[in-house]
């Protein structure tokens, strides 16, 4: 049925975001074939590489997983399409795939939520970690050091129940930590938001 080839290609790694090991993996697939990167396209998003007269662009369309399209700029040639099919063999042996239009479609509100989770636990990574630089005197609200006797606010000795409670705030904090970051890698790897642990709490 279809005469024409698409031009775009989508590809899915299994990764936070376009990191240097992505552009890396990106660069070693295109570089036997000619094609140079092109310095002028300096976006976080994107990637863009010319041969002659063809040029390249690869753009993200998603995080956690990673989501990018690629596609000629101008008209496409043999030469994009040979770029696609070593993109796609280098995604394909990194543990991703490749996506049709149709599957582009459907998945991307699930990449917008996905984002959003991300987000949201990255959030509780920080708040946790917050936790843990510092105690919080449940007196006066004043920060202190962690390994304190006195308050930094109040000037109050920390009781036993202080060290108690302080205890098992680094618990729950550490284990907020652990959960976040399992959480954090799930998504990247693509696990189906479904399939991940609760966010709640924390
Ligand atoms: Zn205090």
């Amino acid at each position: 049925m279809e005469l024409v080839r698409r031009p775009y290609t989508h590809l899915l790694l299994p990764h936070a975001a376009l990191d240097d090991p992505q552009r890396a993996l990106f660069q070693v697939a295109l570089r036997p074939a000619g094609w140079v990167t092109d310095p002028a396209e300096n976006s976080t998003m994107a990637l863009r590489w010319t041969r002659g007269h063809a040029a390249l662009r690869l753009q993200t369309l998603g995080w956690f997983p990673l989501l990018v399209t690629v596609g000629p700029i101008g008209k496409p040639s043999p030469v994009h399409r040979d770029a696609a099919a070593r993109l796609t063999a280098a995604v394909l042996a990194g543990g991703g795939r490749s996506f049709s239009d149709k599957q582009l479609v459907e998945y991307l509100p699930q990449a917008q939520l996905r984002w959003q989770r991300a987000l949201l636990e990255r959030q509780r990574l920080s708040t946790a970690e917050r936790m843990l630089q510092a105690r919080r005197c449940s007196y006066c609200g004043a920060w202190s050091d962690p390994p304190a006797t006195h308050c930094a606010g109040c000037r109050r000795r920390f009781t036993a129940a202080d060290d108690a409670e302080r205890e098992a705030t680094v618990d729950r904090a550490t284990a907020t930590i652990d959960e976040a970051e399992t959480t954090l890698a799930e998504l990247a790897r693509g696990v189906v938001l479904e399939r991940l642990g609760g966010g709640s709490g924390g």
